[in-house]
């Protein structure tokens, strides 16, 4: 029904058009060729006439055409978390047009890592994803809140810069001493100061030796941060720096110890190796900048280092022969810590076999 209504305007229409033009001037005209008086441009429309011998001007109105641009500009970025904006500018007149969504940036899982190094001097050393610690590694900062700490933003302002930087610098001047450049790129992530959410629902267990030290902390703030795993998140770096090196330290305000999840099982695996930091101790309210020799330590686990209080007569041994060493203890000042030859050793700072490992009782 709608249908044929439509099709009997239309033809009502034709009618009286095709009746104007017959009997306007009498004769049937007889027109030239088509001439543009205006081309159409992508603001104003176009114009084109033709006449007849009689003086009548048939003209057709052409309608504007489409912007023209090949380049698109970015507004903000897509990133893991959140779709970007781009648009594009017109190259004749200027407008903005295309008013895109770039999606927010998904990574391909990489390939899991296979260990195959087996060093029996160092035997945490090259495992897992943290394998060198020179040249540009990754260090990303995540302030984590639970239910029942909190960061503001003074706080992980004061903590960056008395405790990480500190940490940061005080293991590049070390490894120059081994003639290794070491220069950290810092990512960071925190709720007050560049609005991820980082909360972890429930309570982090500040005792590691009685508790879980399980991927949760990390998996809970890749989650947050737009990622589904943890390893997804180690893919997003990867893929940003050219480095597999990525270090990941979950920074918590409240007393706790930290402890390094550094993944010996050989085999294959997905799998982000990380900190957990704790900005005091059990029991113990750490002055600013005293957090900066435990980070410190967490780190060169990260690469490789062991404790030297793992059993006594590795202790006794280290009390003697390292008795600073950061790996031994970690002092409320960090310039009191040194590292010696074995915790260079075992990150890869310098291949000479250290005296100490051919002591038997270092191994026991
Ligand atoms: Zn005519
Ligand atoms: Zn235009
Ligand atoms: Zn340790």
């Amino acid at each position: 029904m709608k249908k044929r209504q439509i099709v009997g305007v239309a033809i009502v229409f034709f009618l009286i058009t095709l009746s104007l033009t017959l009997f306007s001037c009498g004769h049937s005209h007889e027109w030239g060729e088509w001439s543009v008086i205006e081309h159409a441009t992508c603001i104003s429309e176009g114009k084109w006439e033709r006449i007849c011998a009689c003086g009548e001007r048939d003209i057709k109105i052409l309608q504007p055409v489409a912007h023209a641009s090949n380049d698109w500009i970015v507004d903000k970025e897509a990133t893991l978390k959140e779709p970007g904006q781009k648009h594009q500018v017109c190259s004749v007149c200027n407008q903005s047009f295309n008013q895109e969504t770039i999606p927010s940036i998904t990574v391909n899982s990489l390939p899991a890592i296979t260990d195959t190094h087996k060093d029996p001097f160092r035997p945490r050393y090259e495992l897992a994803n943290c394998r060198n610690l020179k040249g540009k590694p990754v260090v990303v900062l995540i302030f984590i809140d639970d239910n029942e700490s909190h960061w503001t933003k003074d706080e992980i302002l004061t903590f960056t810069h008395k405790d990480v930087l500190v940490a940061l610098n005080y293991l590049e001047k070390n490894a120059s001493k081994w003639d290794v450049d070491l220069d950290f790129v810092i990512e960071s992530y925190s709720t007050p100061v560049n609005n991820y959410e980082i909360k972890y629902e429930g309570i982090v267990n500040p005792d590691v030796l009685n508790g879980d030290a399980t991927t949760n902390v990390l998996s809970h703030a890749a989650a947050d941060i737009g990622s589904v795993t943890n390893w997804e998140l180690y893919s997003y770096y990867k893929s940003i720096y050219p480095n597999d090196d990525i270090i990941f330290l979950n920074l918590l305000n409240k007393p706790g110890i930290s402890y390094s999840i550094h993944s010996i099982m050989p085999g294959t695996y997905q799998f982000a190796e990380h900190c957990v930091i704790f900005a005091d101790y059990l029991g113990e309210v750490y002055p600013d900048g005293a957090c900066a020799s435990t980070i410190a330590h967490e780190i060169l686990h990260q690469f490789g280092a062991e404790d030297y209080y793992s059993s006594d007569s590795r202790k006794n041994l280290a009390i003697q022969k390292y008795p600073n060493d950061i790996m031994l203890w970690a002092n409320d000042n960090i310039e009191n810590n040194s590292i010696g030859d074995c915790t260079a050793f075992s990150v890869g700072w310098t291949d000479v076999v250290p005296e100490v490992c051919y002591n038997h009782r270092w191994w026991e």
